[in-house]
């Protein structure tokens, strides 16, 4: 990233709106250089926080599930009705396999021209703190833009629903009715964060009528949710298809109602208790970095675990060694980048 531009012209040209400074900003965020750090800090202080809160929405499900091209078929939609609609994807699969689920194609291509939205496929790879790090960043980044809807998109894969569920204000599932089995199919714990269901693919493109089972599915996790939530918290379920279009609009409006319920009071408290989770998820990644990088770990780390490996040291003793070796070196001054 060259410094053609000062952070403060950076700033002026985001306020703008215009894509390619926002584009700019993004790469800035997704840097994990302590030099690029401090820059997307002072950047982030002199953005201007939007009029009005964006609508941020995460969206998640499985690979297959058909969340780009329903997330293409709900922008353009958005777009068309006047809003600014940003997209941002977290793949913590990029920073583990070094190949990446979600940016191996042209994805949202549609959207991806829209001259009212801004498609950003893949954040650099990382760990799960550094890219929520990039993406809470980027989400500021499009909303001092004047993006007023915000849809960070994940894999279903690992912790990273926890994490997007913790950054936006509604999170939507997407799933795919399997009869009989639906609830098995969507991993523990993911429906308790969901907001929205939508079972996707309700439609009958490819032959067979999957409309009607969809609707079956959605009757019986809808009857699933009510047991576990109870009748007033359990999220909506609706089908829709993002190929056909039909229901996506639906899905919106779900989306809205959550919003509306929360009410902007509920909206504010909910972000600020993330903040604070947040705060806490950064303390917790420069711990583990610094932990990593600490000169009197490195110093008997070798030896502690090859003990450990040999049966020579039992481990809660080595992880003692290993936590006296990093107070040794701690109590530097530093600070979170
Ligand atoms: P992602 O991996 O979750 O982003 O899924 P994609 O959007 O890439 O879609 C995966 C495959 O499912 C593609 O072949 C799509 O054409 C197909 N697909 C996506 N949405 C729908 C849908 O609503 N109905 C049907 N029948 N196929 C779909």
């Amino acid at each position: 990233m060259e410094p053609a531009v000062s952070i403060s012209d950076l700033a002026d040209e985001i306020r703008d709106g215009r894509r390619a400074a926002v584009s700019r900003a993004v790469t800035l965020v997704e840097s994990s250089l302590p030099e690029h750090r401090l820059q997307a800090r002072e950047l982030i202080a002199g953005l201007p926080a939007p009029e009005r809160p964006a609508v941020r929405v995460g969206i998640s499900g499985v690979p297959g599930v058909g969340k780009s091209t329903f997330i293409e078929a709900l922008g353009i939609r958005l777009t068309a009705a006047g809003h600014r609609v940003g997209v941002l994807a977290v793949d913590p699969s990029s920073s583990r396999t070094g190949g990446s689920v979600l940016g191996d194609k042209t994805r949202m291509p549609r959207l991806a021209t829209d001259e009212h939205a801004f498609v950003r496929a893949s954040p650099s790879a990382g760990t799960l703190g550094g890219v929520a790090r990039a993406t809470s960043q980027a989400m500021l980044v499009l909303e001092a833009a004047a993006y007023d809807v915000v849809v960070v998109e994940t894999v279903g894969v690992g912790q990273s629903e926890t994490t997007v569920a913790g950054m936006v204000d509604t999170f939507v599932l997407l799933t795919l009715a399997r009869t009989g089995d639906q609830l098995q199919g969507i991993k523990r714990g993911i429906l308790e964060l969901a907001d929205v269901v939508a079972v996707n693919k309700a439609d009958s493109v490819g032959g067979s009528d999957r409309e009607a089972e969809a609707r079956t599915a959605a009757r019986e996790l809808a009857g699933a949710l009510r047991m576990v939530h109870g009748r007033e918290r359990a999220p909506a379920v609706v089908t829709c298809s993002g190929l056909t279009g039909t229901g996506v609009e639906a899905v919106w409006d779900q989306v809205l109602a959550h919003r509306e319920s929360l009410g902007p009071d509920g909206v504010a408290g909910k972000r600020a208790e993330q903040q604070q989770e947040f705060a806490w998820a950064l303390v917790r990644d420069e711990l583990e970095h610094r932990l990593r990088a600490s000169e009197g770990v490195r110093r008997v780390r070798a030896e502690v675990m090859h003990l450990v490996l040999t049966g020579g040291l039992p481990a809660v003793e080595a992880a003692d060694q290993i936590l006296a070796a990093y107070d040794g070196d701690a109590g530097r001054p530093s600070r979170v980048n």
